[in-house]
């Protein structure tokens, strides 16, 4: 510390102590560091449709988006996401004030939080929550809390009476994921008429976290909540182009909303990055206008590699909880005779040469998170047999 500063106050601030270093960085520098396979962080291992990767170098090429874009987005962008919402879920949004383009969904959930949020305001949020949340929530000075979803018939659901009994006078808004990182819970219709209509009652304002929207299984439906009644203008919605088109690496992200939460969302986010990803917005106005045969196409191949890891990961003996969205599968590991998915996971790659998340970082109950794993399936059909080929020695 000598030389840096004359306290011997901790550098960073109190707020942010405790955090440290994101699981997905650390998990990535481990699976390169052993050489395992990395089933950890969530990001496809083959690129998006290579016409939309052309748009993008057309972009670059020609000139567009190397310079500072727009504050809020491409107009071509803007348009191209309130056309989405409108032709998938019938949500009408004006591109001019209802639409913000924002560095990754990452930081469309920081403006988010900082905008809405005073000091003291607590945040009711669905645990295991995504890592940038309980973060975020912290920056903005506000108190997170958790409503723990449980196994229950084969996945983790919410119950609606504990997320009732979370809502106090302090409440100022709910913090919603679906389909939901890390346990691939889709939230069912009466779920969300029972959010939508807490919401309502409490007069609270709603974050929902959307980013999988298109990564939904079987006969799973995801629906937007703003759809519901009363949410529409109390919602701020949040997609992604990373997972949605395979570019987890260009940081397109967007925000819908009324034009109030718009603009106050639009306020912290002009001092965060201004603007960022000027020739990938070209591109992903393009890919939002893509057919269906290139979504519905998307989840069918989502879907088989869910089947094939969840088939490989029951082989080697996990419990397996079959997700019904998302890039990832969670597991318990106490059939294998373990307990502590923490340590489980830092000694996976000596011996299985394989790396996975231990869902016990999304948690504030240690206890309820500590025996769930989590694998990404995002990866080649060759990787996941080589992976659960590996996991069977266990
Ligand atoms: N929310 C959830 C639930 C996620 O899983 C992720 C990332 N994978 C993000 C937000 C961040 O998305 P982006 O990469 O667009 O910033
Ligand atoms: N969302 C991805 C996951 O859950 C990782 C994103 C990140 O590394 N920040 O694995």
């Amino acid at each position: 510390m000598t030389g840096m500063t004359s306290s011997a106050r901790p550098l960073l601030n109190r707020r942010l102590a405790g955090f440290g270093t994101t699981i997905f960085a650390e998990m990535s520098a481990l699976a390169v560091r052993t050489g395992s396979i990395n089933l950890g962080q969530g990001f496809p291992d083959t690129d998006g449709p290579e016409e939309i990767r052309e748009a993008a170098a057309r972009a670059l090429l020609e000139g567009r988006g190397n310079q500072y874009p727009p504050g809020p987005g491409i107009p071509e962008l803007r348009t191209a996401i309130a056309d989405h919402q409108r032709r998938r879920y019938g949500l009408d949004h004006d591109p001019d004030t209802e639409v913000l383009v924002t560095a990754g969904a990452t930081e469309a959930i920081a403006a988010a939080l900082l905008a809405l949020l005073e000091p003291g305001d607590e945040v009711v949020a669905l645990e295991p929550y995504y890592d940038s949340y309980a973060a975020c929530i912290a920056m903005a000075g506000g108190t997170r809390v958790p409503v723990t979803l449980r196994p229950d018939g084969g996945a983790f659901r919410l119950d609606l009476d504990e997320l009732r009994a979370a809502v106090t006078d302090r409440t100022r808004l709910l913090l919603i994921n679906t389909p939901h990182n890390p346990t691939g819970t889709v939230l069912t219709r009466e779920e969300l008429s029972a959010v939508a209509e807490l919401a309502v009652e409490r007069d609270l304002l709603v974050v929902t976290d959307e980013v999988y929207e298109h990564l939904v299984f079987d006969d799973a439906v995801h629906l937007p909540l703003a759809t519901f009644p009363g949410m529409r203008e109390r919602t701020v919605t949040i997609g992604s182009a990373g997972k949605t088109f395979s570019f987890t690496g260009w940081k397109v992200g967007w925000v819908t909303a009324a034009p109030e939460l718009v603009t106050a969302v639009r306020s912290v986010k002009q001092f965060l990055t201004y603007v960022s990803s000027g020739p990938f917005q070209y591109a992903v106005a393009e890919a939002l206008a893509l057919p269906d045969t290139y979504f519905s196409e998307l989840r069918a191949s989502m879907a088989a590699k869910r089947d094939l890891l969840a088939a490989g990961l029951a082989d080697a003996g996990f419990e397996v909880f079959r997700p019904a969205g998302t890039y990832f599968v969670t597991t318990d590991i106490r059939p294998l005779g373990e307990k502590d998915g923490l340590a489980f996971c830092r000694a996976l790659p000596e011996r299985a040469g394989v790396v996975a998340v231990p869902n016990a970082v999304f948690y504030d109950d240690q206890d309820a998170g500590a025996p769930f794993v989590r694998f990404a399936f995002c990866k080649r059909e060759e990787v996941l047999r080589e992976a659960a080929e590996r996991l069977r020695r266990l």
